[in-house]
C-alpha cells in the first residue's frame, strides 16, 4: 500500500461571529494517495471550500490534523497548486506572461523553468495564442492557461476549487476532459471539489461525498470505468457509469432527506 500524500483524521471547523457560530466540518476524515485524483461532492454550503482552505492551509483545523507524507513516510509541507472556478487571468499581461507569473512572484524564472511553460503550452494547444490576451482566448483556453500557470510552479497537491463552474455545459465537458487529462498526464496527486456528481465520476479515482453542513464524510467510494486505452469513449459511456451514478446520487438525495 502506498502511503498517503495527504490525510486528514477528525478535522472540526467552526466560523464564529459576535452572534453565532456556524460548524462548518465535523470529525471530516480521509486520504490522498500520491498521483490519486479524488473529487468531493456534497451539497452547497456543506463545508466544501472550507475544507480545501484547510488543506491549503488558509485556515487552521480547531481539532484533528491534517499531515503530508512524503513516500519514505516523512512528513513534509507540500507545494500546493490552487485552481479557482474562475481563471483569475490578468488582461493587462499576454497568455504567457499569464503563464510566468507565479515563477516570477517567486523569483523562479530560470531558463529551466520558462522552457517547462513553452513545453506545457505547445503540448496543450496555447503556444500559437501566447501573445494574445485573455480576452481573446476561449473559456476553455482561458481554463489551460490557468493551469499551465499553476503546474509551472511544479506543485506537488493541485486543489480544485468548482474549477469549470463558470463555463457553459457543452464547453464544460470537453474542457474538464482536456484539463484531467492534463492533470493525469503530468503525474500530479489533485483534490477536486465539485457539485457536478456526473463530473465527479467521469474525472476522479475516488468520489467522497459529503454530509450536509457540518460536513462528514458520508459516503467513498473508488471509481473503475472500463474503457479501453486507446478508447475515445467519453467515460461518461462506460458501461458502469450509470451504476456509480445510481449509488452515488442515492447516498446525496439521502442527505436531501
Ligand atoms: P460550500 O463550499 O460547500 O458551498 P463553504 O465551505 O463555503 O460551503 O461554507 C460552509 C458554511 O460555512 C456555509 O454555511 C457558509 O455560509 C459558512 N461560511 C463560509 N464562510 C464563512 C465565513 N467567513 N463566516 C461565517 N460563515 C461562513
Amino acid at each position: 500500500m502506498p502511503k498517503p500524500l495527504l490525510e486528514l483524521k477528525d478535522i472540526s471547523y467552526s466560523y464564529h461571529s459576535l452572534l453565532a457560530e456556524t460548524p462548518a466540518l465535523s470529525h471530516v476524515s480521509f486520504h490522498i494517495n500520491p498521483g490519486e485524483f479524488v473529487a468531493i461532492v456534497g451539497p452547497s454550503g456543506c463545508g466544501k471550500s472550507t475544507l480545501l482552505s484547510i488543506v491549503a492551509g488558509l485556515l487552521a483545523p480547531e481539532e484533528g490534523t491534517i499531515s503530508f507524507q512524503n513516500p519514505d513516510g516523512s512528513l513534509h509541507y507540500p507545494k500546493i497548486g490552487y485552481m479557482l472556478q474562475r481563471d483569475h487571468l490578468f488582461e493587462w499581461r499576454t497568455v504567457y506572461q499569464n503563464a510566468v507569473l507565479g515563477l516570477e512572484i517567486k523569483k523562479q524564472l530560470t531558463p529551466e523553468n520558462i522552457e517547462n511553460v513553452l513545453k506545457l503550452m505547445k503540448d496543450y494547444d496555447l503556444y500559437k495564442f501566447k501573445d494574445k490576451k485573455p480576452s481573446e482566448l476561449s473559456g476553455g483556453m482561458k481554463q489551460r492557461a490557468a493551469l499551465i500557470r499553476t503546474l509551472a510552479l511544479n506543485p506537488t497537491l493541485l486543489l480544485l476549487d468548482e474549477p469549470f463552474s463558470a463555463l457553459d455545459y457543452q464547453t464544460r465537458l470537453t474542457v474538464s476532459a482536456d484539463i484531467c487529462q492534463i492533470i493525469r498526464k503530468s503525474g500530479k496527486t489533485a483534490l477536486l471539489i465539485t457539485h457536478d456528481l456526473s463530473e465527479a465520476i467521469s474525472l476522479a479515482d475516488r468520489v467522497i461525498i459529503l454530509s450536509h453542513r457540518p460536513a462528514t464524510v458520508k459516503f467513498e467510494v473508488p471509481i473503475h470505468l472500463s474503457l479501453p486505452e486507446d478508447s475515445s469513449l467519453a467515460p461518461r459511456n462506460a458501461p458502469e457509469f450509470q451504476y456509480y451514478f445510481n449509488l452515488l446520487w442515492e447516498a446525496l438525495s439521502d442527505e436531501k432527506k
